[in-house]
């Protein structure tokens, strides 16, 4: 798997050859009981970040049809003053960025740039699972307000959290309520380049896409003099092509082709053309729109990447652009500094737990503060033979832990 996505990014790296920066890897390995340099390979947790530095992940790069593979879209910015942001929180990303073992309460930011499932389905996940596995406070979500109140973020998340009342009533009782709240932001989807967040010396702001429906935005990341533009699902607009001019990273949706729509996804031609070249983008236009901002590096997601709609793809990118190029997949990431951009892959392991962060594990709530959801008919079915069975491993459990 990992040999076909490096063959891949190198098929790109001789086709763009002359622009191409990106070396994956390098050095030589001088004795036989050595390490190996400079390889593909980012081991999460095991490097620092540098203060003037912005560690980009893709942990989702796919689309709304689930795939093993690749999860629907989300990216990690992690920026060097220690913040991290979560842009989409698509269906499936949660376990790639699981598998990066950040401890929850530094995944509390989540900015959203339209409510597809794609991009927000798995806020269930980093909800619930965040939850119960050592978050300590609410989640904070950003995201544009519709053209009317029902199809803005506020009203989702309102919507979402009612949808999942039993879970949530069920978890405050058990762990604490504090973890389960999500606080929203919502801003003006027509709002153009206007500041949605503004902390610690890293401003985002939005731009309108032009996607479906009304509401749809675009991110651009601004932190140590770099600039990153997380592009949503969009029909090429002039905001990013204003906007995302000279981006270090510029991040744009790439869709299949509409062949590949109609060869592979299931969808009428009728269908494909309009999604493939009038709500999304063709790669074509995505070509056009990197060879007119020119960024120090361009990146092309939200299609299913396997050989045939990577050369497919690239195939058409290549007709209006020749600049770096990386067709995503998940698990790439980039290392952004005004010196260079370094591109690898992530190795993590497929069962990675959770690593605790400095903040204490909170206590169950006390007694009687929260409503206890379970009946005295539910609780007077308790088997005791359970009780005696598990009693002398409960009783070591409390001494150890000094609990009454
Ligand atoms: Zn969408
Ligand atoms: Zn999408």
């Amino acid at each position: 798997m990992k040999r076909r996505v490096i063959t891949a990014f190198f098929a790109g790296a001789v086709l763009t050859l002359g622009t191409m920066i990106l070396i994956g890897a390098g050095g030589t390995v001088n004795s036989p009981t050595g390490t190996a340099p400079d390889r593909y390979a980012y081991y999460p947790g095991t490097e620092e970040l540098a203060k003037d530095e912005i560690r980009l992940i893709a942990c989702g790069t796919g689309l709304p049809s689930a795939r093993r593979d690749q999860a629907a879209t989300c990216f990690l910015a992690e920026v060097g003053n220690g913040d991290k942001f979560l842009f989409d929180v698509g269906t499936g990303s949660m376990a790639n960025v699981a598998a990066l073992m950040i401890p929850y309460d530094f995944l509390d930011k989540i900015f959203l740039t339209h409510l597809h499932t794609d991009h927000w389905g798995d806020l269930a996940t980093i909800w619930a699972g965040g939850w119960t596995a050592g978050r300590t406070k609410p989640l904070r979500v950003w995201g544009p307000k519709g053209s009317t109140p029902d199809m803005g973020t506020a009203y989702a998340v309102e919507n979402f959290l009612k949808a999942y009342n039993w879970d949530a009533k069920t978890r405050d009782f058990v762990l604490s309520p504090e973890p389960g709240k999500i606080s929203v932001t919502e801003f003006d989807y027509k709002a153009v380049n206007a500041v949605v967040y503004q902390e610690n010396g890293v401003t985002i702001r939005s731009i309108p896409a032009i996607h479906a429906g009304d509401g749809p935005v675009s991110f651009i990341l601004e932190y140590a003099g770099l600039k990153v533009v997380i592009g949503g699902d969009t029909f090429p607009n002039r905001w990013y092509i204003e906007h995302a001019a000279n981006a270090d990273l510029a991040i744009h949706e790439t869709f299949l082709t509409p062949a590949d729509l109609v060869l592979l996804y299931g969808q009428s031609p009728e269908a494909a053309i309009g999604v493939g070249t009038q709500i999304h983008t063709s790669p074509q236009a995505f070509g056009k729109v990197m060879s007119t901002i020119k960024p120090r590096h361009a990146v092309g997601y939200h299609f299913f990447n396997e050989q045939a709609t990577h050369d497919n793809i690239l195939r058409g990118v290549l007709q209006t652009y020749t600049g770096p190029l990386s067709l995503a997949v998940d698990n790439m990431v980039w290392n952004i500094t005004k010196e260079k951009i370094t591109e690898r892959m992530i190795v993590s392991p497929d069962q990675a737990w959770a690593v605790n962060g400095p903040n204490k594990p909170l206590k169950p709530p006390a007694r009687g503060s929260v409503p206890d959801p379970i009946s005295d008919f539910i609780k007077a079915g308790r088997w005791q033979p359970a009780e005696q069975a598990q009693a002398s491993m409960v009783e070591e459990f409390k001494k150890e832990n000094g609990l009454q």
